[in-house]
């Protein structure tokens, strides 16, 4: 089992345009690429090839990605090499039983990447993949949409590019919160607790009633170390307020907080 903290290795990715018809949509599905890291283009029999169409739409940023595009005459010959094939499919049923999600296969390529070279296929803009196609295909690939299931075939390429790059980034690059402390929450909820039998918001005869409804609120909120000190603040505010009112009810004073 590959830690947590794993990427997919995107050297080992290609994306595979089959028969595409347009031009634009190689050069936007390249620059869709570069942005997320991946660098290896297949086409396979283009319909219309032409190189300042596709680099107009990819930018210079991704010429790189166009200029090492290899141009390749049948899916067959092109997949031979690889060690895991996906094929992506607008429409689903038939031929099309098993598919998945986006966000699954990634994850499963996380480790499967490390040592395997993977094709990411995709069909032409007009019909998709023919069953032959997707015969060569050992998994399918969904992208889950409303009831207009066709994406733009770069659109789909970024999908598909967005969500490789994005699976099993190390943790260090998400912003991961310090939790609070089964023992910060504690004397959190004691003080609560203390304050609020204190200003009648719970029964003192059963306090851990409504205590127990609080502490399901908080927990569901998965309290950080701060927000805690925060809740603490507020209660200690209350308790000093409460004491001085009762104090001014006496001698008249004016009330200044204790921070
Ligand atoms: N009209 C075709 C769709 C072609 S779109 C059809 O009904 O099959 C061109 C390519 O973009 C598709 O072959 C597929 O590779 C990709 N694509 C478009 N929408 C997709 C989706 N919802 N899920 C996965 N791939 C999709």
């Amino acid at each position: 089992m590959k830690s947590s903290t794993e990427r997919i290795c995107l050297d080992h990715i290609t994306i595979v345009l089959q028969r595409p018809r347009f031009p634009e949509n190689i050069g936007a599905a390249a620059r869709a690429m570069r942005n997320m890291g991946i660098r290896r283009m297949i086409v396979v029999e283009p319909e219309n090839y032409d190189i300042s169409r596709v680099l107009k739409m990819a930018t210079h940023v991704a010429a790189d990605v166009v200029q090492e595009i290899q141009i390749a005459h049948d899916l067959r010959g092109a997949l031979s090499p690889f060690h895991l094939v996906v094929g992506t499919t607008a429409r689903l049923g038939g031929e099309r039983e098993v598919v998945q999600s986006p966000s699954h296969i990634a994850f499963r390529l996380i480790s499967l990447s490390q040592e395997n070279t993977i094709a990411i296929v995709f069909g032409p803009e007009d019909r998709g993949l023919s069953n032959e196609d997707l015969r060569l295909c050992h998994e399918l690939v969904n992208i889950p949409t409303a009831e207009f299931s066709s994406l733009n075939l770069a659109q789909a390429v970024m999908v598909i590019c967005y969500e490789l790059f994005t699976a099993g980034r190390p943790l260090m690059e998400q912003n991961i919160p310090r939790l609070a402390t089964r023992h910060e929450l504690d004397g959190m909820y004691d003080q609560l607790r203390d304050i609020l039998v204190r200003i009648n918001y719970i029964n003192p005869e059963n306090p851990d009633y409504w205590m127990n409804k609080i502490r399901r609120f908080f927990t569901r909120l998965q309290l950080k170390a701060g927000e805690v000190s925060i809740i603490r603040g507020v209660c200690r505010q209350i308790d000093w307020y409460g004491k001085k009112r009762h104090e001014c009810r006496n001698d008249g004073c004016g009330i200044d907080s204790p921070n």
